[in-house]
């Protein structure tokens, strides 16, 4: 007999996803040029020219040794450099053997949620949260806790966490840069929110770990994203090259588990045990090389700016409301009533393809992706007054 719960978690497709489906099957009725795709975060800046040319040279290797497996965590030469990289960016001491490199952030995360719960937990995130969060808590055996962001400025609410965080919490997950809102959390908030979580452990008498989901971290507008461990020391980073070097179907990415934690040694041989639970191990190999020699290339995020600063003055000047984003590339637009999903249905009437906020653990909002052509944005902004005069008939 099958199990259940996993034909429901390979039945049911993503919002994100069926939007996307569906924009493919439009866009071959009516042309691509006819339908604005914002659903989906696939970057749309090229992979920087270093990652071609790294891999052509690897190419030249022997290949028997170049497609060999590697350890389950990583090659140890890759670990070193991005160990040696996170030391000297943030000032800190990472060592290799608190990294595990994984199959991107969905691996990374899926990892470090089995490593430090138990059956019957409890994990806390902040909506609106990154739809999978759900599927990898409850895959542990887990329950979500979902706390929503302060607004309006969707940073962490605190006082809102320290109520949620009682005697079944093993960990909560943050994202900063935030998907689906932008915000990129502040060395404020995260100041506030580890002396909130010392104190819970303190009460409580159990560690309490913070999870931090870190994709966009290279994405951002002018502002800083601090690095999390130096803030609380029980942290895990999942990271992942994705966004930052436009690589996403290549899947790379790591666990970096903070070597100021106490147990920080333990828990980096459970995320490793996770790792090899789930049979995430040996990532993919080439890519892990050019992970290596491309750990300090700058991600080009002028595209981005771009299509962010078109997107949010066109809309800005229709009269819509949303989020003005610091980081990733994605804009948190109010819907135009109550039900997100019969906002974005009538969207579709226009050929506009946003995703509601329902999947992200709220309503009465819409996420749209900028990382699209330029173009689009701009031809899009006649059916995003026709879609808001809809509204005012
Ligand atoms: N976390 C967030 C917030 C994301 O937006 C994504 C991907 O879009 C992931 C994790 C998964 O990243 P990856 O493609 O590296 O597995």
């Amino acid at each position: 007999m099958i199990n259940e719960k996993m034909y429901g978690l390979g039945d049911e497709p993503s919002a994100i996803r069926e939007l996307f489906a569906y924009g493919m099957a439009r866009k071959a009725e009516i042309g691509a040029e006819n339908v604005f795709d914002f659903s989906i975060g696939n970057p749309s800046v090229p992979a920087p020219e270093l990652v071609r040319e790294t891999m052509l040279e690897l190419l030249d290797m022997d290949p028997v040794a170049l497609h060999a497996y590697s350890p389950a965590a990583g090659l140890p030469e890759v670990k070193e450099a991005i160990a040696a990289y996170l030391s000297e960016r943030y000032d800190t001491t990472a060592t290799s053997g608190h990294l595990y490199l994984t199959a991107g952030a969905a691996a990374a995360l899926a990892s470090s949620v089995a490593a430090v719960t138990h059956p019957g937990d409890e994990v806390v995130v902040v909506s609106p949260y990154f739809p999978e969060y759900r599927t990898w808590i409850e895959a542990a055996g887990c329950t979500i806790v979902e706390v929503p962001a302060a607004v309006p400025s969707f940073q962490p609410g605190i006082e809102a966490l320290r109520a949620a965080i009682g005697p079944k919490t093993s960990a909560v997950i943050i994202n900063t840069p935030n998907n689906p809102v932008g915000a990129v959390y502040t060395r404020e908030s995260l100041e506030a929110l580890a002396a909130m979580l010392r104190e819970r452990e303190e009460a409580l008498g159990r560690p309490l770990y913070l999870i931090s989901d870190e994709p966009y971290r290279e994405i951002t507008y002018g502002i800083e994203v601090p690095w999390v461990p130096s803030i609380y020391a029980r942290t895990i980073v999942c990271y992942s090259y994705s966004k930052a070097l436009s690589l996403p179907g290549e899947r790379i990415g790591w666990v970096y588990v903070s070597d100021a934690a106490d147990d920080g040694d333990a828990v980096a041989v459970a995320v490793a045990g996770a790792g090899r639970a789930l049979g995430y191990v040996c990532a993919p190999v080439l890519l892990q090389r050019v992970a290596a020699r491309c750990v300090g290339e700058p991600s080009d995020v002028a595209a981005y700016a771009e299509n962010r600063r078109l997107l949010t003055e066109g809309l800005s000047a229709l009269g819509y409301e949303y989020v003005e984003p610091d980081g990733a590339f994605y804009l948190w637009v109010r819907a135009l009533e109550e039900d997100a999903q019969a906002f974005s249905d009538r969207a579709k009437e226009y050929e506009l393809l946003i995703v509601p906020s329902d999947s992200f653990g709220v309503g009465g909002w819409v996420r749209l992706s900028y990382c699209i052509a330029r173009d689009t944005i701009e031809r899009s902004m006649p059916a995003f007054k026709a879609l808001k005069e809809s509204y005012e008939a």
